[in-house]
């Protein structure tokens, strides 16, 4: 799939902007602060309908406006598509085709996107929770039941936790409340973790290639599903109640703590590299390689899926790159994905190994 064009209206520093893109590359340039991530970001929106670096949509409208517009056409093998989304006051809106769509987990799915910024080459020394946003951007894009579970989990995750609070500070004594909430819980979190559990060890094997090719086949990459509920219990059933089991057996501490202690919400994920993980172990170079490899992993499995190529979205990348990770990149997207890629200038390398890019050059909202 690729975008074809985009309208901006009142999105960030962009009063009005209308677009037409390139299938292959596409290079945003410009100084600092001129709008190359901001566009970036609508169409990481138009994707996903939220925003890669803040949940509060106010900051994306225009300033002294009040609403703001993103639309784009979008390319498939099935044929073009309409998407629309606006941001008010009143929360925002997404159609598909120009049919409104209620439920989130109806239009994620119709773009996909994989975005990568140079706070990814941290994924791997980041935190859990940072690990745990990435897999579940990735998986909601490619499984719209995977995020409608999700939504679920969360919104039941709330409920309980409210729940505890109460029973901690004597609100209410009834529990069996709880074991309902538990219940629901144990049942979501347990199709959570079979997903994860699958998609991981098939991004894991593209991941391990990839790798094998930038390190010349010196390092070996797999991937651990690190959760509490052991990998080991193999069947949806037994995650389920051995989730559940958990969720009764510690009561007391949850109460105490006013918080829910198991399930999915609190996994990992780790990095092995030749039997280390090297979130642990790892040198910088060592964390940077395996970070690369996911991301364009990412665009495998999201092919497997759904049949269709995403569109990539570099912002400021290559500049963090060595000239090694750079070609095995660029090599990696050309002809291949449609790529938007941003950059104060282009390099020896990228003018080298970018064949026709088309070029947008960028300053203060035009
Ligand atoms: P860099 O190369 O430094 O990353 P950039 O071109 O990616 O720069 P952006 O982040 O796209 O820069 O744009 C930043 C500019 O957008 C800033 O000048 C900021 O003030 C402006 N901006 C951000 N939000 C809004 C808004 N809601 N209304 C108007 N301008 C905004
Ligand atoms: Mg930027």
């Amino acid at each position: 799939m690729y975008l074809k064009e985009i309208m901006l209206e009142n999105f960030r520093n962009y009063q009005k902007l209308q677009l037409e893109f390139s299938e292959n590359i596409n290079v945003l340039i410009g100084e600092n602060a001129q709008g190359k991530t901001n566009l970036l970001e609508a169409i990481y929106m138009l994707a996903m309908a939220s925003s890669h670096r803040t949940n509060k949509e106010r900051e994306l409208i225009l300033f002294g406006q009040e609403n703001a517009q993103i639309k784009g056409t979008i390319g498939r093998a099935l044929g073009d598509l309409k998407l629309e989304l606006t941001l008010s006051s009143k929360g925002k809106k997404v159609r598909v085709n120009h049919i409104e769509r209620g439920k989130l987990s109806e239009y994620i799915g119709q773009l996909n996107v994989i975005l990568f910024a140079p706070e990814d080459l941290s994924l791997v020394k980041g935190t859990p929770s940072e690990r745990r946003r990435f897999i579940d951007r990735e998986f909601s894009q490619i499984d719209a039941l995977y995020l409608h579970h999700l939504s679920q989990y969360r919104r039941i995750l709330k409920q309980r936790n409210q729940y505890l609070k109460d029973l901690q500070q004597r609100k209410t004594q009834d529990d069996l409340y709880l074991d309902i909430l538990s219940e629901q819980l144990a049942q979501l979190g347990a199709k959570i973790i079979m997903k994860r559990r699958a998609y991981l060890q098939k991004l894991g094997q593209y991941a391990n290639e990839i790798h094998g090719g930038i390190t010349q086949g010196k390092e070996k990459l797999s991937f651990q599903y690190v959760s509490e509920i052991e990998n080991s219990l193999e069947k949806e059933v037994e995650v389920q109640a051995e989730l559940y089991t958990k969720l009764t057996q510690q009561r007391q501490t949850e109460i105490f703590r006013g918080t829910t202690l198991h399930g999915p919400h609190r996994d990992d994920l780790a990095f092995i590299v030749n039997e280390k993980n090297i979130q642990i172990y790892g040198s910088q170079g060592q964390q940077r390689t395996t970070a690369l490899a996911v991301k364009l992993a990412e665009i495998e499995l999201m092919k497997e899926e759904t049949g269709e190529a995403p569109i990539l979205l570099l912002d400021d990348v290559l500049s963090e790159l060595d000239g090694v990770r750079q070609t095995h990149l660029l090599k990696t997207i050309q002809d291949r994905v449609q790529t938007f890629l941003t950059t104060p200038g282009l390099s020896e390398i990228t003018r080298k190994l970018i064949k026709e890019p088309k070029l947008f050059r960028i300053s203060e909202g035009k």
